[in-house]
């Protein structure tokens, strides 16, 4: 078979993978004989995860189509605040359940997230395969800086976090994912990934402090860890940290990326 050339452009975000010189335009290249979108896209740096819309000569296509000499292929990322449903072909739907898995380094952005409500699991243990595998038993959506974790083939949802401190992190996932209205605060235990529920004052007796127990009337507690928890001014402070994510998330909104991203 002939060697196929096609024509590339990646749109936002997605540049940030690729070399320099190719980044914000049209590029021509060179493609093995058969090879398909998603190989392609991958070989040039994207790991197909962060790709939510391929259009090949401007139709909708999948991972799957094998290019063809003069094709023209343009890469988006995804949308966070365009319904682009009716274009997607990547993919099946999107996950109807938000929970997550979090890499070895990113245990920071994992407590934040179980603070916002959100099943995390995350273990400073935890190798690329464990990760891959629980990602497909079940259905998680892996946070990772490791691109190469996001190119394994089962991988069929996961985000490459850009941003380096986890309160950074938290509002990046919250904009490209559009958590806010999903976010439950306090519902999970930050330790142990458990769900929290209400406990009467009686039961926490012997596992509070004395001025505690005269100060507050709410507790809450984790039968995994059998720590409680109340609205003290460590709580205030998360609860501060978690309405300036949901409202910065908000402003961010407001400027969506224009539809069909022609520039
Ligand atoms: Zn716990």
């Amino acid at each position: 078979m002939a060697p196929v050339t096609a024509t590339f452009r990646f749109y936002e975000e997605l540049n940030d993978f690729i070399a320099r010189p190719l980044r914000r335009r049209s590029f021509s290249c060179v493609c093995p004989p058969a090879a398909t979108a998603k190989h392609m896209i991958e070989a040039l740096g994207v790991p197909h995860t962060e790709v939510e819309l391929i259009l090949v000569n401007g139709e909708s296509v999948g991972f799957e189509r094998i290019l063809e000499d003069g094709d023209r292929v343009a890469v988006y990322p995804k949308f966070e605040a365009l319904d682009i449903r009716p274009l997607l072909r990547v993919r099946a739907e999107p996950l109807r359940m938000i929970r997550f898995v979090a890499d070895a380094h990113l245990g920071g952005l994992a407590q934040l997230l179980r603070l916002a409500g959100f099943d995390t699991l995350y273990d400073n243990h935890y190798a690329d395969a464990a990760i891959e595998a629980l990602a497909a038993a079940e259905q998680r959506i892996v946070l990772t800086r490791d691109r190469e974790l996001l190119k394994r083939r089962t991988i069929t949802h996961g985000c490459y976090v850009r941003a380096l401190k986890p309160e950074a992190q938290l509002r990046e996932i919250f904009g490209r994912l559009d958590l806010a209205g999903s976010a439950r605060p306090f519902r999970l235990c930050l330790t142990c990934n458990a769900p929290l529920r209400r406990i009467e004052k009686e039961e926490v007796a012997d596992r509070a402090p004395q001025g505690v127990l005269e100060r507050h009337t709410q507790f809450v507690t984790c039968d995994v860890c059998r720590r409680v928890f109340w609205e003290g001014s460590h709580w205030r402070r998360m609860r501060a940290l978690m309405d300036a994510v949901v409202d910065g998330v908000h402003a961010v909104h407001a400027a969506p990326p224009a539809a069909g991203g022609a520039q």
